[in-house]
């Protein structure tokens, strides 16, 4: 299949080399010319412009930093460049009021679009085992699943358009809370005077249990391998956990949710970005107990 892939950073970059280990033909697009030689390397075909990229593609994937680049290259480069009824596929995570309004537009220019953000951070994107979060209307999912199976561990059709972003805030929301309360108690466990690692081995078993705590330890030497391992260098960084939040609150204002704590979280990774953390691993707020 002739495959355009935008934006080929950190997570772009291994996930459009996966596509061609399918045997997809990828024509790539970045503004950064660095990131377009590594997606040469992997075998993309490295293009000038997004309507060079777009030329020929039966699927269109954006992986790019925010809702505002999402919707100006789709409008602008994409929409009535791409060929009629290319798959629009976005797998940025953005805010559910951008993801909706571009697949309308998508739409009504004739492109079947999904919302496909997802799950699981560098690694998982070189690995190919992502999980996507999808929302689209049926026709839509039918098309995107195929193109999105090579990078993937899951492709979970969530709902409508929109839901994949619900559900990617849902869910580092979730995250947040989680490491901020595996964080504490692994400390409150130690300042008053329990090994750490005896205290992960009871909680990891008990209703303490989460992924957090079993399988991304934040304490350096406690329990499972994390970046806490490795100062904090790595992993999922605090800003883009700060990023995630500030989407989850916006999505909670849209839908008049009460989230208190998860208003609390993002609280607690903005200071700690704003003191200069925002580089390192986001298990860091242990650090600032
Ligand atoms: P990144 O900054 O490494 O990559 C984004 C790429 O987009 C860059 O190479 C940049 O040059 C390119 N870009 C920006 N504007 C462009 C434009 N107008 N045209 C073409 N290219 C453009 O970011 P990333 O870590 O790869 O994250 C990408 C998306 O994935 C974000 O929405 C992020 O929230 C999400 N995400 C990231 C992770 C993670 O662990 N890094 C995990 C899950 C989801």
């Amino acid at each position: 299949m002739n495959i355009a892939f935008i934006g080929l950073g950190n997570m772009g970059g291994g996930m459009a080399a996966n596509l061609v280990k399918a045997g997809h033909a990828v024509r790539a697009f970045d503004l950064s010319t660095e990131a377009l030689a590594r997606a040469a390397e992997q075998g993309c075909t490295p293009c000038a412009s997004v309507e060079e990229a777009v030329a020929g593609a039966e699927a269109v994937l954006s992986m790019l930093p925010n809702g505002a680049i999402v919707k100006a290259v789709l409008t602008q480069e994409v929409l009535g460049v791409a060929p009629k009824g290319a798959v629009l596929i976005d797998c940025s995570t953005i805010d559910l009021e951008t993801a909706r309004e571009v697949t309308l537009l998508a739409r009504e220019a004739g492109y079947p679009m999904v919302d496909a953000p997802v799950s699981g951070g560098i690694a998982a994107a070189s690995a190919g085992t992502l999980t996507f979060m999808v929302g689209g209307s049926d026709e839509a999912f039918a098309r995107a699943e195929p193109v999105l199976e090579p990078m993937a561990k899951a492709v979970i059709r969530a709902g409508e358009s929109g839901a994949g972003q619900i559900a990617k805030m849902c869910n580092n929301m979730l995250l947040a809370v989680h490491m901020i309360g595996t964080c504490e108690a692994l400390k409150l466990a130690e300042k008053a005077g329990l090994d750490p690692q005896t205290f992960y081995d009871i909680s990891s078993k008990s209703t303490g249990y989460c992924w957090s705590l079993n399988d991304y330890t934040p304490m350096a030497g406690v329990g499972a391998a994390s970046p806490a391992d490795n100062d904090y260098a790595g992993g999922f960084a605090a800003a883009l956990m700060l990023k995630d939040l500030k989407l989850a609150m916006a999505g909670a204002e849209g839908a008049g949710a009460k989230v208190p704590l998860g208003g609390h979280a993002k609280a607690i990774y903005e200071a700690f970005v704003e003191s200069g953390g925002g580089g390192k691993d986001f298990g860091a707020i242990l650090t600032t107990l």
